[in-house]
């Protein structure tokens, strides 16, 4: 059985349905996976077999199954055979799993011994990659190495008939790690498990911010009923407007918040536990400053004991904290604290409290988040609970490391046909980001045991993984233009290796010609692409300047098409346009660029949406959200001026509606379609030229599901079968997927670079 089939149960569950069933033999685990020898009746076996296959342990996930017929040996019972030393090196190891069903019941069984334990976990939740120094995958390696088990726990442990089999992190409160609630200034308040929970919701209840630790690393809590406590929060951790994620007790606590549908629950309470993003509804009562000016609230439930008890013990005490705010324990785009010391030194100021703990995490990994969008999963951050799992890969190559983009960075190792995407590293602009993406890369790279024969990095200079890979003598050292990375990491998911059309709308990506590239019809394969057609060039007044005040860009582009004959628009009142106009003329820093979501901003900045962000994508999310989702819109008129699609009409169109009183929620609809409308008339248009049927999407501004599911929609239509990604963000977060692909496809084709062109 191939797979993630080791560490996560595997062997005792198939010792335990041989015996249940009474088949002999053995079970091991073998290099690649794990080996069963069984024999009995036939109808008994046809049971294990089916049992095998639609019944494995939670944890597990079956890639192939093979089975043959030997001579029969006689055997006399069922037994699991010890590992070998070298076969550990191919352990997989799981994700961090949230507890169990099982564990759940447990803690909260007054007459079971792990009574209120918060660190209870079994061979099926649990943490793992948080806590593994090194493989093979034992105790003694992991940050529970200081806790000798008792002589209970260590029963479990050598039991195969037990949950806790082999559970590496298995604990009690006899021998486990341990809580305590401290003040900010290290002074410890409680160390008792319980009176630690019920100060801790006390202060919950007095509108006081704790620091919690956790999995992956530290969260800031507040309750997320009180306003002046989630402001407070928010001033200290200097986080304006960005929304806030919350942590409920159970999807029942749903209903006074947000919608959710079966897809949607499904997620919330799978084993992974990802934050998921729910549109809220009328009853919605939380406070003001949560998640302002957003449809939608990132909810996600209790995922560790600790959580669980912390809400067992509001219930109780303070039933009217239905909410808690759980957010990353940062000053702005920091990563996460992990280190009792560290966040004494970085929270004191931002903290009242802290519910510490003395297990280690050895590594970050950040709460993961993602969207129900037509049934499927999107990823907007793919981290705790799914990383470091394997995305299979249909072919085998040599390994590589690929290291991402600059923002939402997340590094991937391949080895053989399986590639390890890298939590979320995050933003790579500062210097701890740059370390914890040192320290991501080489831990990933130990406990998977890959040897990469190149390094894949972004074509933009100024990366810091990109400065990073040219510095990695050891390697030969790709470069991957930053949109083909993204058609790249959608061709992996689905294992397509002929070519494709690709309709990437993106944010910003260096491209080939060096200008800043983003709303991209490209078309080819993992290693010849051409750029068939794309988004008009336009100058953006102030670069990075632009990014942030959607303003900017707006004035900036509307001189550019119109000059002197500029519309007068309510959103420029008050604003400085002469300067921009002076940037323009003079070609003063105003970069070009055919990305897509600037072109989201310039409408908002245009509607009055948003002239000025306080958050990444906070215009175009914004201006999304007016779309009222059941209304047919039809499209501006549009015009493409091979290869660009220009942009003036759809500005008219816009402008014209505006004059007109036209209301924001038309216009904006309207332009939705026009995007979904002019991209679709590109692919038939593309179609006459080249016989391509398969259309791949990505890139950051497809986070936007008006867009994302009209585009679908309308190209299905069309007769293309249509790909996204679903394994790994559909944002720069799975760049480094596309990387690896790349890479692999140039070894194995002996080839030096990617072959770029422009259509002529
Ligand atoms: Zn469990
Ligand atoms: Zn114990
Ligand atoms: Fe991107």
């Amino acid at each position: 059985v191939n797979g993630i089939v080791q560490g996560v149960g595997f062997r005792p569950f198939v010792f335990n349905l041989a015996t249940s069933l009474k088949l002999k033999g053995f079970v091991n685990n073998a290099s690649n996976g794990v080996e069963i020898e069984i024999e009995g009746k036939d109808d008994q076996l046809e049971k294990f077999f089916f049992q095998l296959e639609n019944n494995p342990p939670p944890l597990s996930e079956i890639q192939s199954f093979v089975k043959s017929k030997i001579n029969v040996c006689n055997s006399k019972n069922f037994i699991i055979q010890p590992s070998e030393p070298n076969e550990a090196a191919s352990t997989l190891i799981s994700p961090d799993m949230s507890i169990c069903k099982d564990c759940l019941k447990d803690i909260f069984d007054p007459e079971n011994r792990r009574y209120l334990y918060p660190f209870t976990n079994c061979t099926n939740c649990g943490p793992r990659y948080t806590i593994i120094k090194s493989i093979p995958y034992d105790r003694p390696f992991t940050t529970m190495q200081p806790f000798k088990m008792c002589p209970n726990c260590q029963r479990e442990y050598d039991d195969p008939r037990d949950r806790r089999f082999h559970a590496q992190p298995n604990a009690c409160s006899t021998c486990g790690p341990k809580i305590w609630y401290e003040d900010n200034s290290a002074q410890i308040m409680t160390e008792d498990n319980l009176s630690s929970f019920t100060r801790l919701a006390t202060d919950l209840n007095n509108g006081k911010m704790i620091a919690i630790k956790g999995i992956g690393g530290f969260h800031l809590c507040v309750d997320a009923l009180n306003d002046s406590a989630v402001k407070i929060l928010r001033s200290r951790k200097n986080r304006e407007q960005k929304p806030l994620a919350i942590m409920v007790s159970s999807p029942d606590d749903i209903n006074d918040i947000a919608h959710l549908t079966k897809n949607e629950m499904n997620l919330l309470t799978s084993a992974q536990k990802p934050i998921v993003l729910l549109e809220k509804n009328k009853r919605y009562n939380l406070a003001q400053s949560v998640a302002p000016d957003n449809n939608r609230i990132g909810v996600m439930l209790p995922y560790t004991p600790l959580h669980a008890i912390l809400f067992k013990i509001l219930q109780e005490k303070y039933p009217h904290i239905k909410a808690l705010i759980m957010t990353s324990a940062n000053i702005s785009d920091e990563p996460i604290a992990i280190k009792n010391e560290t966040a004494r030194k970085k929270l004191s100021r931002i903290a009242d409290h802290f519910l510490m703990h003395n297990r280690d995490i050895l590594i970050r990994n950040d709460d993961s988040v993602a969207m129900e969008i037509n049934s499927k999963t999107v990823f907007f951050r793919r981290s705790r609970g799914y990383s470091p799992k394997p995305i299979f890969l249909n072919d085998d190559a040599s390994d590589v490391l690929a290291v991402g983009g600059e923002l939402k960075n997340t590094i991937c190792i391949t080895k053989g046909n399986q590639a390890f995407l890298s939590q979320h590293i995050g933003d790579l602009e500062n210097y701890e980001a740059n370390l914890s993406f040192e320290k991501v890369t080489s831990h990933l790279g130990k406990i998977i045991e890959a040897k990469p024969n190149a390094v894949i990095c972004d074509l933009h200079p100024e990366y810091f993984s990109t400065k990073w890979s040219l510095e990695q003598k050891q390697y030969p050292v790709f470069q991957a233009q930053h949109h083909h990375a993204h058609m790249a990491s959608v061709m992996a998911e689905h294992h397509i290796h002929n070519n494709v059309m690709a309709i990437i709308l993106d944010g910003s990506g260096f491209g080939y010609d060096g200008n800043i590239w983003g709303g991209e019809f490209l078309m080819g394969n993992l290693t010849t692409v051409e750029r068939f057609a794309h988004f008009q060039y336009l100058p953006l007044a102030g670069g990075e300047k632009a990014i942030k005040n959607p303003w900017r860009t707006a004035v900036g582009w509307l001189y550019s098409i119109y000059g002197d004959r500029l519309p007068q628009l309510p959103f420029m009142e008050d604003q400085e346009i002469s300067i921009i106009k002076h940037m323009i003329d003079k070609n003063l820093n105003s970069p070009l660029t055919s990305s897509c979501g600037r072109l989201f901003d310039c409408v908002s900045a245009m509607c009055g949406v948003r002239s000025n962000i306080a958050y990444e994508g906070q215009a175009a999310i914004e201006l999304m959200q007016m779309v009222e989702h059941n209304n047919q819109y039809d499209s501006y008129a549009y015009e493409i001026t091979y290869p660009e699609v220009t942009i003036k009409p759809i500005l008219d169109a816009i402008i014209i509606d505006l004059n007109n009183g036209v209301n924001v929620s038309t216009i904006v609809g309207r332009f939705h379609q026009t995007i979904v409308q002019l991209l679709t008339d590109l692919a038939i248009l593309a179609k006459r030229r080249y016989p391509i049927n398969e259309i791949v999407l990505s890139g950051g501004v497809l986070q936007n599901e008006i867009l994302l599911m009209g585009l679908m929609a309308s190209l299905t239509n069309a007769g293309f079968k249509v790909y996204m990604n679903e394994k790994v963000p559909i944002n720069d977060g799975g760049l480094s997927l596309g990387q690896a692909a790349i890479g692999r496809e140039l070894l194995k084709q002996n080839l030096e670079t990617v072959k770029y062109s422009i259509y002529k």
